[in-house]
């Protein structure tokens, strides 16, 4: 898979994880359970390790994708995008090749990557 694909994956990760935790109910729940979880800052702290490793024009389109849909990147499965479901041409539907680039959907301007 093409490298800044994967940290944008991982980094999107990142991102629901830090929400989940920053989610006020979620904590309740997990204080209830007893299981009080801090990792807050270790995420935090990741999350830029990982930026820092992306060309700064393709984490300013993910930030913007992330602002406006809470996700940033969609896998393709058979020949839709799982986010907006418009049919991806087929030319860039080979697995092997298409997670060598980096591609947005046509529609809703998305990373792509192909599972
Ligand atoms: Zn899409």
């Amino acid at each position: 898979m093409n490298e800044i694909l994967q940290k944008l994956v991982m980094l999107q990760d990142l991102d629901c994880m830090i929400d989940e935790i920053k989610n006020k109910d979620v904590k309740k729940v997990q204080k209830k359970m007893g299981l009080e979880i801090k990792g807050d800052e270790k995420l935090e702290e990741a999350k830029k390790v990982l930026e820092r490793a992306i060309p700064p024009k393709v984490l300013s389109r993910y930030h913007k994708l992330m602002e406006r849909f809470g996700r940033a990147v969609a896998p393709v499965v058979g020949n839709s995008c799982m986010c907006c479901f418009v049919t991806v041409p087929k030319r860039l539907t080979i697995r092997e090749f298409a997670n060598r680039e980096l591609r947005n959907c046509e529609r809703c301007g998305r990373f792509l990557y192909w599972v």
